[in-house]
């Protein structure tokens, strides 16, 4: 980081890479931002931080930023620069024309989570009530929209139950499908720490994380389980638990419903669901299974921490659903120390989800059919809203293919590169009539873009994000949009130019409109949390404070529901074209596919996007660390360099997708999940051959 020079001023604002939410200082000399600062008051980080947050913001004056709106008439023509004037009349224009000759139905959006509460609150609202249809979607979609669905089924509610802080009351932690030291880094020290006082750990994962082993840190039990059978995995830990009589029944029959709770033991009783039965297919251990569940059920408070590892996957819904249960059934809710707990991956997924981003919900999680809950939105909006529920992106990108949807509005997303099977994408792309694209830099989604709006970042607009303990935290203007206006302001152009008359001078307004229609943020404003500096929802009447501990009394759907969950094998098979199975994931100092990150010097820690496989793997195919590979899959083919490792285990290899030459999602399959279409980014089969390099 250069110097340059002594600050003048500090602005308090929050982190836009991952859902910690660490709050910074964010120091200036003029219009310059000099250095961020952690917070030593931050809720979420109390002073502490990542490399990404600390240093990784050069991105925001990066030269391939783009500042000026600009549109062609088709993809194969290039750009041609216009003035915001020009761009939202012409935009509107399109949308409207589209809207005359298709109906409302063949337009769309999509939120971002890397975007405010705000920001994302007005686009859904643009595509409901502007453009006329459901067809709103958030990235959510290929993260955590699983946790959405099993959590309110099982809980009443989509969000984890525990603040960050409940982890050092934690006495057995259990990780499935995260690796918190990389991709929450600072919330992964929390829990380290908890580890180095005497926590026991058991890790669910087909990779040996770094938590398995670090210094002072070992776990108990390391379950590498075949990538795919979680459910399996789950359904055998949650038998030993009933034969065995570990069960709470005392708080199953108090807090959860005891007929259903007697319809779950009996089926995960059944003797094809024991460790040693199941042990042929989920490769595990059947003796180091039994042990960890019996760790879980007696070793004190039981907290289970769970990522995309679980989610992104065809049955991430059961997972999530099964995850609950085996909480249920262990008494490990409503306290601290327990709980469910997603690890969201962006700063923003939990709002953007909060916020009425997908197509069946409007803010609050209430269903749109609902007529009470929409009369609520159509008396405030002053428009009509459609009753049924609208596309999700997938289903938006099939119909753009079939003819019946034409245009779309993305809001900070790159969906070309980090959704599934990128042909598929880019053929519902490249079908339809209009794409904008409003976004920091010409990312590859907008290769297919009609219409650039430029963006704004999280440095240059006010706001708030909610991170993955629910926590609802200011981000403040540390400086004057470069492009000219903040994000929520492009999309109150467009929605008054198509129309409607938004008159909001600034995003506290936007937040008390959310808080007078959502009931989980009645008692959130702008001015509280610039005074308190966060709250946890809900904020209502009932809790006044907010609630770092959910469901403590009862769930907020009254009984908590025990769900049976039937493995079912993937339909995406190894064999002997594709004898290995691929899993993804992240690293510490990239984020996501990069877009930020890789424009600023984090550059020079992590180049490229590697392969990692076990060594008899390598072996087999003369491969060793730093050769180029071909990794082909039925989808697709992409090439790597290789690292040789033992992190992986053998059949199992592993890479990361946060650079666009990779391309790592060119060989992801379509299969996804089956309750809510989340792509099934953790298991591809693949074959991996040498090769000269790309
Ligand atoms: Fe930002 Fe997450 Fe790092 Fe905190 S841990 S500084 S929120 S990326």
């Amino acid at each position: 980081v250069k110097a340059i020079g002594k600050p003048e001023r500090a602005v308090v604002t929050t982190c836009a890479y991952c859902g910690v939410g660490c709050t910074f200082r964010a120091e200036m000399r003029g219009e310059q931002l000099v250095r961020m600062v952690p917070w030593k008051d931050g809720k979420a980080n109390r002073g502490h931080s990542c490399v990404k947050g600390r240093f990784a913001y050069g991105y925001a004056n990066h030269r391939e930023r783009i500042l000026n709106p600009m549109i062609r008439e088709s993809i194969d023509q290039p750009w041609r620069e216009v003035s915001w004037d020009e761009a939202i009349s012409y935009t509107a224009a399109r949308l409207n024309q589209i809207k005359a000759e298709s109906g409302a139905r063949a337009l769309g959006g999509i939120t971002s989570s890397r975007c405010t509460n705000e920001e994302a609150y007005l686009v859904q609202k643009l595509v409901r009530g502007g453009f006329g249809s459901n067809n709103v979607d958030t990235c959510a979609r290929v993260c955590h929209s699983p946790t959405g669905f099993g959590l309110s089924t099982t809980f009443g509610t989509s969000a984890g139950t525990q603040d960050f802080d409940s982890v050092m009351d934690s006495d057995v932690i259990l990780v499935i499908g995260a690796n918190p030291t990389d991709a929450h880094p600072v919330f992964g020290s929390r829990m380290k720490r908890r580890l180095r006082q005497g926590a026991k750990l058991i890790v669910i994962d087909p990779r040996r994380i770094d938590l398995v082993r670090s210094p002072h840190i070992e776990a108990a039990y390391h379950l590498p389980l075949q990538p795919g059978t979680n459910v399996a995995v789950m359904t055998s830990l949650a038998h030993v638990i009933v034969t065995e009589g570990l069960a709470d029944e005392k708080f199953i029959r108090e807090r959860c419903d005891w007929d259903e709770y007697q319809d779950w033991a009996r089926f995960v009783s059944d003797e094809r669901h024991s460790p040693e039965t199941l042990e042929a297919v989920t490769r595990v251990p059947a003796q180091d299974l039994r042990e960890a569940a019996r760790l879980f059920a007696t070793g004190g408070n039981g907290a289970i921490y769970y990522g995309l590892g679980v989610t992104e996957h065809s049955q991430g819904s059961s997972t999530v659903m099964a995850i609950a249960n085996l909480a249920m059934a262990t008494g490990n809710i409503g306290r601290r120390g327990v709980g469910v707990n997603p690890l969201r991956g962006q700063n923003n997924v939990q709002g953007s989800c909060d916020m009425g981003s997908f197509p069946h919900e409007l803010s609050g999680y209430r269903h749109i059919s609902d007529a009470a809950t929409r009369k609520l939105f159509e008396d405030d909006w002053g428009v009509t809203l459609d009753p049924e529920p609208g596309l999700r992106i997938p289903n938006m990108l099939d119909a753009a293919v079939d003819g019946s949807f034409r245009a779309i509005y993305i809001q900070g997303e790159d969906i070309l590169q980090s959704d599934p099977d990128t042909k598929h994408v880019a053929a519902g792309l490249a079908a339809m009539d209009c794409v904008i694209v409003h976004d920091l830099f010409l990312n590859e989604t907008a290769n297919y873009a009609h219409i650039f709006l430029p963006g704004s970042t999280f440095l240059e607009k006010d706001g708030t994000f909610t991170n993955a303990e629910r926590r609802i935290q200011p981000v403040r203007k540390v400086m004057e949009p470069a492009n000219g206006y903040g994000d929520w302001e492009v999309t109150q152009l467009l929605a008054n130019e198509m129309g409607l008359n938004w008159t909001y001078t600034h995003p506290s307004q936007i937040l008390d409109e959310i808080a007078r229609l959502t009931p989980t943020f009645a008692g959130v404003s702008w001015e509280r949390l610039d005074r308190e500096g966060s709250l946890q929802w809900p904020v209502n009447e009932k809790f006044p404070e907010g609630a770092p501990i959910m469901h403590v009394d009862g769930f907020v759907r009254g009984k908590g529901k025990f769900v049976v969950t039937e493995y079912v094998p993937t339909d995406e098979k190894s064999g002997p074209r594709f004898p290995l199975l691929l899993t993804t994931g992240r690293i510490l100092s990239q984020y996501n596919v990069g877009a930020q990150t890789r424009r600023t010097d984090n550059v020079l820690w992590h180049k490229e996007d590697l392969l990692e496989m076990h060594p008899s793997d390598a072996e087999n195919r003369g491969l060793k660390t730093d050769d180029w590979a071909k990794l082909t899959s039925r989808s697709g083919e992409t090439t790597l360099r290789v690292l040789v490792t033992d992190r992986v285990a053998p059949g199992v290899v592993y890479t990361t997708f946060h650079h666009p030459a990779t391309q790592a999602n060119v060989v992801t399959t379509d299969f996804s999940d089956w309750a809510t279409n989340c792509p099934e980014y953790k298991v591809t089969a693949v074959q991996v051959m040498p090769s000269n390099g790309p």
